[in-house]
């Protein structure tokens, strides 16, 4: 495997391909088009949903291999981890989730709103920003509460993981609030709404970086 590519992103990425910067050097990107490739080159069509799952089956079970092998390097008994029973997360306890779930409702509420009166062409872009950040937003803060209680990874591990969520959790709050601001624009009459959401995803920013892992 070549060294030029970095490791898989894990947790760190917003999955958006086609605008990443890191697109040369991401192993994920490449297995993706590679994958793509081949069934093209086998005139199949890789959307094809039966297609796809065996893709996926196929991808689980890589990965499962490649688990065993890091836990063998490192020492790690999975059997085990097996056997140890798993703490139950309520990540609706955190308020960083909380807050995340509320701006993920009241966002995905408008965007079906918007869709109804129509979206201009060049307002597109900024839509399309918004519907795939107010789902990352709330499934990354998700992660990153249930990685609170999460002992599996050792604290240096753990703390790069956190690091990585927070950061792509912030970029989503910083390209929607764009977005938000952009369509403003656009949907002058929806300035309460626009707001309301700008609000939001600030209270989850501020959140952030005052306590990630307060409880009320
Ligand atoms: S190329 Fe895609 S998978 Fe790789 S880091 Fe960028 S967004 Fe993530």
């Amino acid at each position: 495997m070549s060294d030029k590519f970095k490791p898989p992103p894990f947790n760190y990425c917003d999955y958006r391909c086609d605008r990443c910067d890191e697109k040369e050097n991401c192993r994920v990107f490449r297995d993706d088009q590679e994958r793509l490739l081949d069934h093209y080159r086998k005139g199949e069509d890789p959307y094809d949903p039966e297609i796809f799952m065996n893709d996926l089956k196929q991808i689980f079970s890589r990965t499962e291999k490649m688990i065993k092998k890091a836990a063998q390097e490192y020492g790690i008994s999975l059997d085990s981890a097996e056997n140890e029973e798993m703490p139950e997360v309520d990540p609706k306890e955190y308020v960083v989730y909380r807050l995340a779930y509320k701006y993920f409702e009241e966002a995905n509420a408008f965007t079906k709103k918007l869709e109804k009166i129509g979206i201009p062409e060049n307002a597109r872009p900024d839509y399309d920003d918004l519907v795939w950040y107010h789902t990352l937003i709330a499934a990354k803060s998700g992660r990153l509460v249930s990685g609170f209680i999460d002992d599996f990874l050792d604290d240096e591990i753990s703390t790069i993981e956190e690091e990585g969520t927070v950061s792509v959790i912030r970029k989503g709050i910083r390209l929607s609030k764009r977005a938000l601001e952009n369509m403003l624009g656009e949907f002058p009459d929806q300035l309460h709404a626009i707001a309301g959401l700008m609000e939001m995803l600030t209270q989850i920013e501020k959140q952030l970086e005052s306590d990630l892992r307060q409880k009320k």
